[in-house]
């Protein structure tokens, strides 16, 4: 088996499965319980935060655990929306934006919002002199991916951060769900940021907004008493400890794993581009941990279909999105509908082995084969 999907969800690390187990284990007291097994268990989550506040560079009041990235998009769009709407009711989003992203900003243009889309220039970048011209001074909120989800552009967060300090009134937020642990980026000036431990080797079923302190947010669930007034519900002990590990296992390697993998990209890349009907839809500005091409004509599905019969798993798109429609991200990048259609995302990690691409280029030339034999391509 092949495992090239690592940018929709990385295997836990053992280790950080390991903490989570003993913690299950070991500490069932209800961390808002007021006898001692209660704050030994809140003690720990203390513990905890205070460390992936300091490796994230924020304090550990501006850590609200929700239950994974769309949640903490949801927060974010739902959450600035209704506290802010007296203020104003435009919010600017950049193409690239995760279905997590678009689709509450979709209820709130229902609701009488009003949504522009940044565009991107040909390298897949923002065009900050568009989002100059599209700041009003109704806009509550500028939503920009650190790293997008299908092509792996990396955007100028620090850049746009920057620029938009000088709009007090707006509000920044950054998705990093596909960033952290892969690259550094400086998010002093991002006013809320999302991320996801399943992408780093942490578990499933949490997530972190980190929102400054200056922001405020209307919840989007209510209830009990948690770590934060701004998402109810029992903490999870386990999921804190684990997403506090994976993290510092995640920024301790992040150069190595980078250095590795940009190895791999390359080596990827360049056997693609051996072939003329193969368009990589990356650009300058892609992370190396994700490649995505095209053949025109035909489309991604059938692609996947092929590697999967060979045991090797790629995706389609974001692993999130209807599997017959175009990627809207590559057609926002190429403007080129066929290429949209057939665009295939491989993305890869430091767990993949040289081996496992040599498998794999080994397979994409044997389809190529049966494509051309079939008169396809
Ligand atoms: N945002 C981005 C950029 C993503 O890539 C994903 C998942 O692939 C999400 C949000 C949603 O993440 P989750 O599955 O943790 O809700």
């Amino acid at each position: 088996m092949i495992y090239l999907d690592y940018a929709a969800n990385t295997p836990v690390d053992k280790e950080v499965l390991d903490l989570y187990y003993e913690t299950t284990l070991k500490n069932y007291g209800n961390p808002n319980s007021n006898h001692k097994l209660g704050k030994m268990a809140n003690d720990l989550i203390k513990k905890s935060t205070e460390n992936i506040a300091k490796n994230l560079n924020v304090l550990p009041e501006e850590i609200i655990y929700t239950s994974g990235a769309t949640e903490s998009n949801n927060l974010v769009i739902q959450g600035i929306c209704e506290r802010y709407k007296n203020y104003g009711k435009h919010i600017i989003l950049s193409s690239l934006e995760h279905n997590s992203i678009t689709a509450p900003a979709t209820i709130m243009h229902e609701s009488g919002f009003e949504i522009d889309l940044i565009p991107i220039n040909k390298e897949g970048i923002v065009d900050l002199e568009k989002l100059k011209n599209m700041i009003r001074d109704d806009t509550i909120l500028v939503s920009v991916c650190a790293v997008d989800s299908e092509i792996g552009l990396k955007e100028p967060i620090e850049e746009i951060g920057k620029f938009l300090k000088d709009y007090p009134n707006t509000y920044f937020h950054t998705d990093a769900t596909q960033a952290i642990g892969k690259v550094n980026i400086d998010y002093s000036n991002v006013d809320l940021i999302t991320i996801a431990p399943h992408k780093f080797y942490g578990i499933g079923g949490i997530g972190i907004l980190v929102k400054k302190k200056k922001v405020s947010l209307k919840p989007i669930i209510y209830g009990g008493k948690s770590t934060t007034i701004f998402r109810s519900g029992t903490p999870v002990l386990a999921n804190i400890v684990s997403t506090d590990k994976a993290l510092d296992k995640a920024l301790n390697n992040l150069k190595s794993r980078y250095e590795y993998v940009l190895k791999l990209y390359n080596k990827i890349i360049e056997h693609l581009s051996q072939y003329n009907f193969i368009h990589i839809n990356n650009t300058k500005n892609s992370i190396p941990f994700t490649i995505n091409f095209s053949i025109k004509g035909i489309k991604a599905l059938d692609i996947a279909k092929y590697l999967e019969k060979k045991d090797i798993y790629v995706s389609t798109k974001t692993s999130c999105c209807p599997l017959e429609t175009p990627s809207k991200l590559v057609y926002a990048l190429t403007k080129d509908k066929s290429l949209a259609t057939s665009s295939v995302r491989v993305s890869l990690s430091h767990l993949t082995t040289d081996e496992e691409i040599s498998l794999f280029l080994n397979v994409i030339d044997e389809m190529i084969k049966e494509l051309k034999q079939n008169g396809k391509i």
